[in-house]
Formats: structure tokens, C-alpha cells, sequence
């Protein structure tokens, strides 16, 4: 796939790691979206989103301004320079968004799930040059996320991203939706030049976890973060316990460590890997060894056995291990895992020597 970077989707965006999109969870108000933009976009944020039309789990919760909320984030997007991005549905959410020139488009993680709507609404944009973010689907399936995408781009949408936003299961404590780390990075071996974003708000479900996955992102070398961003969180019409303050992102974002990607630099790539293979080869040897005193142990056991003697002598095991940890000890290493090791290892004699000895007694397991 030929897919182009958001940094050259045509928007005034620093090209800088992580793309920060930020804004409410849900447009509410005039008033409340220009805010909660304005503070967003003052810590940092290079892309707003605010929810027009919203999904909304059970009846009778607030389902968004709809169609009146589009000016004001236009306006919100006018003012602060910034593109700015809202979730579309269906193929009549697609035609009212870009009569309204809106910048971007994300699917949301209730509509990744459904080839039928993804395809009405792909279909909805074919021919039109618009940035689509698509979140994973809600149940963890790669390949429905992945099919989601392709069907994008079979209509020449090339401008495209992927917003990690964790998985539904039941009660996935601690989190909202589990992260399941595997299947982004997955993603990411399967389509290396789509750039990912990590969703911690909805990840999460609440304020306090949203720094460390963050960080989790970032270590993964995700692309960017989506950050709900409120005016007032506590009062927020959706959304209230996982929303920041600007102040709290502009906090979160000042706390993020930006390590280097390896593949950034080729030496250091080369170094590494031969110090792996150092390590693969050491333990090998490692494994082969403990292996071989297994097979010394297992004979010590037959020959005890036919001697009539009791696996475990006391002395002879007090010296092993004394002078086993005074070695570890001596070769640098610590008393805690001298202690561990010798310990780990007599205890893998002990058992193997117990098989030896009751060798003539078996049952069969059913
Ligand atoms: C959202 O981003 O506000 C939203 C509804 O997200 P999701 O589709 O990930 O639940
Ligand atoms: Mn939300």
C-alpha cells in the first residue's frame, strides 16, 4: 500500500514524534468546543477532534449536537490554524461533513466492526482527497481492522492512519478496553508505512492510567496520541472520567519520554545485534550445561536407587551449596541470585532424582 504520511497531508503540522490530536470527547456547545480547542491546541496539540455525531452504548445518553456542532469546530479550527477531525458513521455523516469542509475524517472503534457500513462509507468518499483515521474494530480482530483499511483505500483514499483504542471485553480491569499490545504492533508488521496513534483516553477510562500508557505508546514507537481534551472534565456530557483539563495535557505531555528509535540509527542497529547473538550463543552453552548435570544427577539417582539410599544427603548438599554460592559470589554476581540459582538448580536434581527412584510405579494419566 502506497500511503501517505500525515506529514504530508497538506496541513500546517510540525513533522515531530508524537502527533498530538487533541479536543472534547463530544461538541457540546459553542462556547465549550472553542475552549476546550483553544486550551488543546496552547499545549501542543497539532490536530483537534471533537464528536459530532456520538455512539452511544444505551439509549437515552447524550448522542451529540449533530449537524449544528459542525461550524462550531470549524470555527475552532479557523482560529486556532489546526486541522481538525470528527468521526463519521454513515454515508449521510461523510456528505454533511464535507459540505462543511471539515479537514479529517476518523471511523470509530463501533464502525470498524461492520464491513457494510465501512463500505457505504468508503464508498461516500471515493474520489475525494480526505485524511481517514481508522480505529481498531471493538472486538480484537486484526484482520477486520486491516480489511477496514483496505477498503479505503481500494477507493484511492491514500492518506490514512490507524488509531489504536484497545479491545471491549467483559469487565477489562483496570482498563476500559484492554490495549492487547500485540495486535497494533501486529498491524505494524503487516502495514509498515501506516503510521499508528494510541488512544489512552479511551483506553483507559480514567484520568489516572492515561500517562503510563502513554508512555507504553511511545516505547512501542507509536506514531502520535488522541487525547480527550474538556474545558471541564467532571461536567462533560460524555466521556467526564477519562477527559483532561488542556492543563492536565499540557502536564502529560511535558512528562512523556521521547526515546529514540532504534532504526534511527544503523550502527547502534548493528552493535545490538551483535551483542544479542553473544547473548543467544551464551545461552545456549548455559542451557546445554545444566542439561548435561541433569544427566549426571539422573545417574547419581539410578546408582542410589540400587543402593538403597536416600535421595537427598544433608551435608554433602550444605557444601554444594556453600561453595556453589561463594563462586556465583566471586564471579560478580549477586548474593540474591546465587542463592536463587543454587538453589533453582538442586531443586530440578531433586525432582529428577525422585522420578528416578519411583520409576516402577506409574499410573496412567486420563
Ligand atoms: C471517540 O473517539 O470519541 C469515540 C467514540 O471513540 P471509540 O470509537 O474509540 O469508542
Ligand atoms: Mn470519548
Amino acid at each position: 500500500m502506497k500511503i501517505i504520511q500525515i506529514k504530508n497531508w497538506g496541513f500546517n503540522i510540525p513533522d515531530q514524534r508524537p502527533i498530538i490530536i487533541s479536543g472534547p470527547c463530544s461538541a457540546e456547545t459553542e462556547e465549550q468546543v472553542m475552549q476546550s480547542c483553544l486550551g488543546a491546541a496552547e499545549q501542543g496539540a497539532s490536530i483537534l477532534r471533537a464528536g459530532i455525531w456520538k455512539p452511544r452504548t444505551r439509549p437515552d445518553s447524550f448522542e451529540g449536537v449533530g449537524e449544528p456542532a459542525l461550524p462550531w469546530i470549524k470555527a475552532a479550527g479557523k482560529k486556532t490554524k489546526l486541522p481538525i477531525a470528527i468521526e463519521v458513521a454513515n454515508a449521510k455523516h461523510v456528505e454533511l461533513a464535507l459540505n462543511a469542509e471539515i479537514d479529517i475524517f476518523w471511523i470509530g472503534a463501533r464502525t470498524s466492526v461492520n464491513p457494510f457500513t465501512i463500505q457505504e462509507i468508503a464508498e461516500a468518499l471515493r474520489g475525494v482527497d480526505i485524511p481517514v483515521l481508522i480505529k481498531n474494530p471493538v472486538n480484537p480482530d486484526l484482520e477486520l481492522w486491516i480489511g477496514a483499511i483496505e477498503r479505503f483505500y481500494k477507493v484511492g483514499i491514500n492518506k490514512m492512519a490507524a488509531i489504536h483504542r484497545g479491545f471491549s471485553v467483559y469487565k477489562p480491569k483496570p482498563f476500559r478496553n484492554l490495549p492487547m499490545w500485540e495486535i497494533p504492533i501486529e498491524l505494524r508488521r503487516r502495514i509498515p508505512n501506516l503510521e499508528i496513534i494510541c488512544d489512552p483516553s479511551h483506553i483507559c477510562g480514567k484520568r489516572s492510567l492515561i500517562q503510563e500508557v502513554s508512555q507504553k505508546a511511545l516505547d512501542l514507537e507509536f506514531d502520535g496520541l488522541m487525547i480527550e481534551t474538556h474545558v471541564d472534565p467532571p461536567n462533560a456530557l460524555s466521556d467526564a472520567a477519562q477527559q483532561f483539563t488542556p492543563d492536565d495535557l499540557g502536564k502529560l505531555l511535558n512528562s512523556l519520554i521521547q526515546r529514540n528509535p532504534v532504526g534511527d540509527n544503523p550502527g547502534f542497529l548493528a552493535n545490538l545485534e551483535a551483542l544479542r547473538l553473544d547473548i543467544d550463543n551464551i545461552d545456549s552453552e548455559v542451557i546445554q550445561l545444566i542439561a548435561k548435570r541433569m544427566e549426571v544427577v539422573n545417574e547419581i539417582g539410578k546408582y542410589k536407587k540400587e543402593n538403597g539410599v536416600t535421595i537427598l544427603q544433608m551435608n554433602r548438599w550444605t557444601e554444594i551449596f556453600d561453595s556453589r554460592v561463594m563462586k556465583t559470589i566471586e564471579a560478580g554476581l549477586s548474593k540474591e541470585f546465587a542463592h536463587a540459582f543454587i538453589q533453582c538448580i538442586h531443586n530440578e536434581s531433586i525432582r529428577e532424582q525422585t522420578e528416578v527412584m519411583n520409576s516402577s510405579f506409574s499410573v496412567k494419566e486420563t
